[in-house]
């Protein structure tokens, strides 16, 4: 039960413990192995349970740093939380050199092309932008090969189903797809079962 124990990058754990974190809470124990392992993962888990260093330290893990193109896409229902998330991400990731960007909408649609155009690693965004800059092709994604969605319910209860639908279609046919939710409607269901490819399922 400790950080050490679970193989990461040393400069990821660098930045796991300069950020504060000592010990992993429950979900990131459970959650993190199977997430730097490739595996597709279903994670219900309410906020405040430290969700999001699950899945930063996961996708971070991963990142191919020789290679500047975006291969992990977070998606996010607010822009608040897509800031917050590009936030913890680019603390975890300091020493592994990540770059980051939050696309999100009420912002300058030319600021976040320039900021795509210059290279990163990861996008975190709201359904909306993100599509958006898909669509435009001013963010590419045949490198991508992580897509999470965090607060999955709140997602479809805002309305974004359709243009979460819209974004999978946009993406390589293999991504690992992580999936956290408070709670698992229907309509998240449908999606673990259309997306992904054998889920563990992680129940906090
Ligand atoms: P989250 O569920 O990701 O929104 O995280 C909830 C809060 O718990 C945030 O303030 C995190 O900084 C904090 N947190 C997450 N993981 C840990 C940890 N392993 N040790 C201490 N605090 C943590």
């Amino acid at each position: 039960d400790s950080f050490d124990a679970m193989e990461l990058k040393s400069d990821l754990l660098r930045g796991i413990y300069a950020y504060g974190f000592e010990k992993p809470s429950a979900i990131q124990q459970r959650g993190i192995i199977p997430f730097c392992k490739g595996l597709d993962v279903i994670q219900q888990a309410q906020s405040g349970t430290g969700k999001t260093a699950t899945f930063c330290s996961g996708v971070l893990q991963q990142l191919d740093y020789t290679l500047v193109q975006c291969q992990a896409l977070v998606l996010a229902p607010t822009r608040e939380l897509a800031q917050q998330i590009e936030k913890v991400m680019r603390a975890l990731g300091d020493f592994l050199g990540v770059k980051v960007h939050a696309c999100v909408g009420g912002t300058s649609v030319r600021e976040d092309q320039r900021i795509l155009q210059s290279g990163v690693h990861v996008v975190v965004g709201t359904p909306g932008r993100v599509f958006d800059m898909l669509r435009r092709q001013s963010l590419r994604s045949d490198a991508i090969r992580m897509f999470v969605l965090d607060e999955a319910d709140e997602m479809l209860s805002r309305g974004f189903k359709d243009q979460i639908y819209d974004i999978f279609q946009l993406l390589p046919g293999k991504v690992q797809v992580g999936v956290f939710s408070a709670t698992m409607p229907p309509e998240a269901l449908e999606i673990t079962k259309r997306f992904m490819n054998k889920p563990v399922r992680i129940l906090v």
